[in-house]
Order: C-alpha cells, then sequence, then structure tokens
C-alpha cells in the first residue's frame, strides 16, 4: 500500500483532481472515484479539467461537480490546495493551462498513472504501474489495499460505476494487450455492486448522431493504404467536422476501423483542429507506435499514442510522418 499517499489524504483538507486534455474514460472515471472517495472521508476537493466532459461521460458526473478550468476563477484554488493528484497523464503539458499553476503550487503533487515515459522528480509522490491497463484499475487495487488496512469498505455504488467505466474503456472493452485475469476478477467484483454493463455500454457507446456517422462515412472512404498495406491511415479535416455538424470528439473510435485490415499493422488517424494537427497512434504486436509518437513531441503506449503538432499543415505533416513510420514496420 501507498502509505504516504494515505497519510497525505488523511492529514489534508484541501484537494484537486485533475486529467488530461481530451479527456476520456479512464480520466473521467478515476477523478469521480477518487473524488467521492475523498468527500466520503469529508475533505474538500475539486475536479479541473482543461478540456470540458465528452457528453458520453458526463453520465458518472451525477452531481456535476467538475469544472472547466478557469485560470482567473480557478488559479486560488490551485495556488492553496494541499494536495493535487494528477490522473491518467505523468506529462505536465497534457493538462495544458493547469500547468504553471500546478508546477508553482506549494500542494504535493501526487501521480497516479500507467503511461510511459515519468520523470519522477516531477512528483512529490506517485503510484506508477506501465503494465497496468488502466488508471482505474490502479486506483481500485488503492482502495483494496485502504479496505484490508482499515477494515472498511471504501468503494461505494457510484465509485464501483466509475471505475468500471474507466477500465472498460482503457481496455478496448477488455481486449488489448495488458487485460489479464486480474483485470477480469476486478471486474467481477466491481459488477457485485449491481453495475449493469449493458446500460454503461450503452451511455458511452450508443450515443451517435448522424453526424457522426457521415464523418465516419468520410473517414472510411479516405483511407488510404502505404507499405504493401501495413500502414493505414486516414484524415479528417476541419471542413469535415463543419459540414457534419460534429467536433473533435466524434473522432473516437474511428481508428478500430483502420486496424480492422487485416494487413495493417500500424493506424494513424490524422485530425486537423484549430490549433493544429492531432496524430492518433495505434499499432499490433511489436510494433512501437509511442516511439513514432514521440518523434512528433508525443508519447503513450506502445500500442495506442499520441501526438499533437501546433500549427502545421496537415498535407505536409503527413507526409513526414508516413516517411518516419517505415522504419516501425518493417
Ligand atoms: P488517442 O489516440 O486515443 O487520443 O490517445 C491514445 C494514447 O496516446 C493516450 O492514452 C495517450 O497515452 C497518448 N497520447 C495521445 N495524444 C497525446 C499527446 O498529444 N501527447 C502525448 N504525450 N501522448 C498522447
Ligand atoms: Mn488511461
Amino acid at each position: 500500500m501507498n502509505k504516504e499517499i494515505v497519510s497525505l489524504i488523511n492529514n489534508n483538507q484541501e484537494f484537486i483532481l485533475t486529467s488530461h486534455v481530451n479527456p476520456d474514460g479512464d480520466s473521467i472515471g478515476s477523478e469521480i472515484a477518487l473524488y467521492l472517495y475523498l468527500k466520503n472521508l469529508g475533505k474538500n476537493a475539486r475536479i479541473l479539467n482543461y478540456s470540458p466532459t465528452p457528453a458520453n461521460y458526463t453520465f458518472l458526473d451525477k452531481e456535476n461537480v467538475i469544472e472547466e478550468f478557469n485560470e482567473e476563477k480557478h488559479k486560488g484554488f490551485i495556488e492553496d490546495a494541499d494536495v493535487i493528484f494528477i490522473l491518467d497523464t505523468n506529462e505536465y503539458e497534457r493538462v495544458r493551462t493547469l500547468a504553471p499553476y500546478i508546477k508553482a503550487s506549494k500542494a504535493k503533487r501526487v501521480l497516479i498513472d500507467h503511461h510511459l515515459g515519468f520523470k519522477k522528480e516531477e512528483f512529490d509522490e506517485y503510484i506508477m504501474d506501465t503494465d497496468s491497463p488502466s488508471t482505474g484499475e490502479i486506483l481500485y487495487m488503492f482502495f483494496k489495499d485502504i479496505s484490508q488496512q482499515t477494515g472498511k469498505k471504501v468503494i461505494t455504488a457510484p465509485m464501483a460505476e466509475a471505475l468500471y467505466t474507466a477500465i472498460m474503456t482503457d481496455t478496448g472493452s477488455f481486449k488489448y494487450d495488458r487485460t489479464d485475469s486480474e483485470t477480469h476478477t476486478i471486474t467481477a467484483d466491481l459488477l457485485s455492486y449491481g453495475i449493469k454493463p449493458y446500460d454503461v455500454y450503452s451511455e458511452i457507446y450508443n450515443k451517435a448522431t448522424p453526424g457522426k456517422l457521415h464523418l465516419l462515412g468520410r473517414f472510411l472512404n479516405g483511407i488510404t493504404l502505404e507499405y504493401g498495406g501495413k500502414l493505414a491511415y486516414s484524415k479528417v479535416l476541419r471542413k469535415d467536422f463543419e459540414e457534419t455538424g460534429t467536433d473533435e470528439y466524434a473522432i473516437e473510435g474511428f481508428s478500430t476501423h483502420l486496424m480492422s485490415l487485416e494487413t495493417v499493422v500500424l493506424a494513424i488517424v490524422i485530425t486537423q483542429t484549430l490549433r493544429g494537427v492531432k496524430l492518433s497512434f495505434r499499432s499490433k504486436g511489436d510494433v512501437e507506435s509511442n516511439e513514432l509518437a514521440k518523434e512528433f513531441s508525443g508519447g503513450g503506449h506502445k500500442n495506442a499514442s499520441g501526438a499533437f503538432v501546433p500549427g502545421a499543415d496537415i498535407d505536409e505533416l503527413t507526409g513526414r510522418v508516413i516517411a518516419a513510420a517505415e522504419k516501425y514496420i518493417k
């Protein structure tokens, strides 16, 4: 058990929780689970995120507590916090405008994460496990340890729902590489709190609009294969979002279609946004997509990674990415 983190929680009152830009189910689920735990202990806690919560994860935020970070409104809370939890990313760059305030705060910085590339010296305490399929699973273990130590039940039904969501989404519904028997044992325990898998699934994945499917249609039409079919990519342009009435969140899951191609070992979704170009990489087996992502100042996991290139020209960048990808797929 991480005794230091437990005593930081027990001996302090003011907590801030945050996670990465464009939060996913693991970010939101982990934040809500930890938030509810802190509130159950009578602590003051705030969840401050750079990005708004994607619509398909708002069901977890039943009391509407997640706040979109506003420098003027919130910087004082970060300055005065006792402990700041950074969940599901170990890179300050990925909490965007919160980063300078978190770095300058007198608060203890506690990391709970499962991504590669972590720098110890940037945090006061941490639970880092790159073998874990999700931050939610790490938090589950943390809560179970506390429960064993204190003999008290720690996880409540809404916490279980949040943790289940974190684990389910980050394992790609229990299919990615790091999903193991332990993940299923944990999931079995979480289900015992009365969670209905189909209801959670439906909240998250049955939320498409016609515009999203039209966007997907364009994306599928644009699929391009390189290197004898080993690499597949497709671009989503700003005009595609505009003309289909969608936003950047609509591309979630698009890479799955590229990965379903039998010959493909590396898939890239290239998205044009207002600020620059987002690269989303997925790979199979030993293909180290995160090494490719690093070449573009990104990172992530071996088989799922990404990068964001501010101000890039999408066609020029695409050319460079495809060229750089060759050495990873040979
Ligand atoms: P996605 O493609 O779903 O946006 O991201 C997949 C994974 O890639 C994320 O879980 C995260 O680990 C990593 N990732 C995505 N975008 C970035 C980025 O801009 N920078 C870094 N360092 N990692 C990213
Ligand atoms: Mn995660």
